[in-house]
Formats: structure tokens, C-alpha cells, sequence
């Protein structure tokens, strides 16, 4: 086993140990200490990361996980043999960190169980944010809200944190939040002064108040009930300078206030919506018009129509046909359109003998195409950026001769 100093103080960065095993495992080097200050992966915190001073070099550690034995193996760049004595340095930046995430979630697990005795039954903690999966069918933002509301309150209270190792009999009377899955031995016991007991193997703070802050975000149903995303600390401070640079960006879009954001994006969503009504509205009446032209250009029975257009896209044509087959004269449409996807609209007024869906399927072989449609309407589109004017404009007067 090895002798965990984290067990009892959180803020050692430093200490002095010996390797009593290395090994290989995945192809990577790793060691066994006699004794450590390095948080393992594990109870949903991740590890510590740090250096070890050894025959005067520097080996960093990549990694450290917890065996099923007690040991803990500590991944290292370097492989180091058994015998050396070395001096641990873990990164207090990222400890500190672990330390206000993981303290937070004992905060909040306790808060959301003594105002609405919804128990946390997981915790993640990622490289931005944290998580909780609490056991419950729903959880409202005013919920959240007053959980998040009393947890900086305990927070502010600064209330102690100790640690202490009782038997699990003496445990079970202690009415714990909750009991690890695996126990041998003694339980390891965080106790934040009357507010929080439960029994825990990590690292946490001397008192509430180092934890800082916490924050309360995504809130969204998983399949055990609800995860709630939280930041605690600096975390906390990061990520509210972050979504105040983001708001601000945008109200500067909008020459607004921050407040005023969601306002001014509902305004904008209607004007768009409005802009593209009345566009498709003039896109009508210029089919309307087109197809007047083009009729009026036109002679024979029925008067074929074939046109490309370079510059307008498939929504266009579409209606162009939809307009040139409407009337009571017979009327055949070959139309291509040359912005966006490339796309052919052929159409014939109800009745007559040709069969479009056909042509189309024909002219989309040609081209390499995909396509098809009824009798009296069919639609193919060409790979972007692949037309070939002259061919297109040659297989439009070869369907013609085809009618
Ligand atoms: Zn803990």
C-alpha cells in the first residue's frame, strides 16, 4: 500500500519518497512510491500532474492511477529504477483546482439533498467544467437557482472542513450523505462543519471559503435523472469573464446593452423572416414576368421553352417553370440554373404526351447527375462546381429535339 499524504493535507506540494517498484504498463513507464502526495484519478477527480527531482534530473509525471491493491502507480517520462529517492513537486496551480471543484461538489451534492433530498449519484470532473447527476424525475431553474443560491452562502460562512477516520460501524450511526461502494478498514470522513458528512477519498479545502465561488450551468435530463454542469473558483471567475466578452461582442453587433441581446436577436429572427417572405414574393412576380416574356417569344404548338439561367438558382426556375405550365396553352419548360447547385427543371402543362421524369433521368446520366419527377415535373442536380456551360446549354437543345 501506499502511504497516501493527501489523506491528510491537501496543500502538500512537496514531499520525499523512495521507488519501491517500476514497471511497464501499456508501454509506458510507471513507479511505485513509498509514499505520496499525488492525487490518483479517481471518485470522479482527476489525477495530479507534477515533476520528480531524482539523481538531479527532472522526470515529469504524466499520469497517476490507483490500483486495485492500494498501490498507486505514478507514469513517468523517464523510466527510474527501483532504490532512488526522490523529491515530489505536483503542479499547486492545478491541485488548487481540483481542490475547489471537487470541495464545491460536496457543497452542492448536500445543498441540493437539504432542499429537495435529490441525491448526486455520479461526478465528473472535465478539464472546463464539472458535473452531478442527481437522482431525480425534474429540477426547475428557480431549483437550481436556490441550490446554487445556499451553496455560496455555506461558501461565504466559511465554514471548516476536517478530516477523520472512523470504523465503518461507527460510521453507519453517523448518518453519512453517503457510503462508498468498496469498504475495508476504516472510512475516510469530510465533514463540513453542520452542513455536510460524507465519506470520501479526495482532496478538499481547510474551510469552505477557499472553495470561492460556484456557479451553476447547463441543467439538462440525462437517463438517471438530471446533470447539472457547475464551475467552482477561478473556474468560476473564467467562465463568467468569458460569457461577459461573449454577450458583449454581440450587443456591440447590436449597439445595445448586454440585458438587451435576447431582444434584439428576437427583432432580428422576425426582420429575417419578414425579408424572406417579401424576397420570395418578388421572386414570384419576377418569374411572373419572365415567363410572360418568354411565352411572348415563343411560337408553335407546343411552344418550347429552354433557357439557362447562370446567375439564378434552382428556387427560381422552379417557380419560373411552375408559372410558364400554369396557362391553358401547351407549354414545355427546359430550364437550368447556374448559382448554387447547378439544377435542371423540366416541365410540361398537364395533358401532353412527353414524359419529363424520363428526360430528366436521361439528361442526368449525360451529366452525372441526380434526378427525377413525375411526368409533368421532374428536378436534377449537378455536382457544384463541376458545370460545363457549353455541354449544359447543348443537352438542353438536344432534349428539345427529343419532344
Ligand atoms: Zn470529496
Amino acid at each position: 500500500m501506499t502511504n497516501r499524504l493527501y489523506y491528510h493535507d491537501s496543500f502538500l506540494f512537496d514531499f520525499d519518497a523512495s521507488v519501491i517498484d517500476a514497471l511497464e504498463r501499456d508501454g509506458k513507464h510507471a513507479i511505485v512510491l513509498d509514499r505520496t502526495a499525488f492525487y490518483p484519478t479517481s471518485g470522479g477527480q482527476v489525477h495530479d500532474l507534477g515533476m520528480l527531482q531524482a539523481d538531479g534530473q527532472q522526470v515529469a509525471i504524466t499520469e497517476v492511477a490507483d490500483e486495485e491493491d492500494g498501490r498507486i502507480l505514478h507514469f513517468v517520462a523517464k523510466p527510474l529504477s527501483v532504490g532512488t529517492q526522490v523529491h515530489g513537486m505536483i503542479d499547486a496551480a492545478r491541485r488548487r483546482d481540483h481542490v475547489q471543484q471537487h470541495s464545491g461538489q460536496h457543497v452542492l451534492s448536500a445543498a441540493f439533498i437539504q432542499l429537495f433530498n435529490m441525491p448526486t449519484v455520479s461526478f465528473h470532473m472535465g478539464e472546463e467544467s464539472c458535473t452531478i447527476d442527481l437522482e431525480t424525475a425534474g429540477l426547475s431553474a428557480t431549483q437550481a437557482q436556490k441550490a446554487e443560491r445556499l451553496a455560496n452562502e455555506v461558501i461565504a460562512e466559511d465554514r471548516p472542513v476536517s478530516i477523520r477516520f472512523v470504523p465503518l460501524e461507527e460510521a453507519r450511526q453517523l448518518g453519512l450523505r453517503k457510503l462508498p461502494p468498496k469498504q475495508t478498514g476504516d472510512l475516510r470522513l469530510i465533514d463540513i462543519t453542520d452542513f455536510d458528512l460524507t465519506a470520501c477519498g479526495g482532496t478538499h479545502v481547510r474551510a469552505t471559503g477557499q472553495i470561492g465561488s460556484i456557479l451553476l450551468r447547463k441543467i439538462e435530463k440525462v437517463k438517471q435523472g438530471v446533470r447539472v454542469e457547475f464551475v467552482c473558483g477561478l473556474r468560476a471567475v473564467n467562465t463568467s469573464r468569458r460569457d461577459y466578452s461573449t454577450l458583449t461582442e454581440a450587443a456591440a453587433l447590436y449597439s445595445s446593452h448586454i440585458y438587451d441581446v435576447p431582444e434584439q436577436v428576437r427583432k432580428s429572427l422576425a426582420e429575417a423572416k419578414a425579408g424572406g417572405k417579401a424576397q420570395h414574393k418578388l421572386l414570384e412576380e419576377l418569374a411572373e414576368l419572365y415567363a410572360e416574356r418568354l411565352l411572348a417569344q415563343t411560337s408553335g404548338s407546343p411552344q418550347v421553352i429552354t433557357q439557362f439561367f447562370p446567375d439564378r438558382d434552382a428556387l427560381f426556375i422552379k417557380l419560373l417553370a411552375q408559372k410558364l405550365t400554369a396557362g391553358k396553352s401547351a407549354v414545355i419548360a427546359l430550364l437550368a440554373s447556374g448559382s448554387g447547385q447547378p439544377t435542371l427543371v423540366f416541365a410540361q402543362t398537364p395533358g401532353q404526351k412527353s414524359n419529363m421524369g424520363q428526360l430528366m433521368k436521361d439528361a442526368m446520366t449525360q451529366m452525372g447527375g441526380r434526378g427525377g419527377g413525375s411526368a409533368d415535373m421532374a428536378q436534377g442536380g449537378l455536382p457544384a462546381g463541376s458545370i460545363d456551360i457549353d455541354k449544359l446549354k447543348s443537352l438542353l437543345q438536344e432534349t428539345a429535339r427529343k419532344l
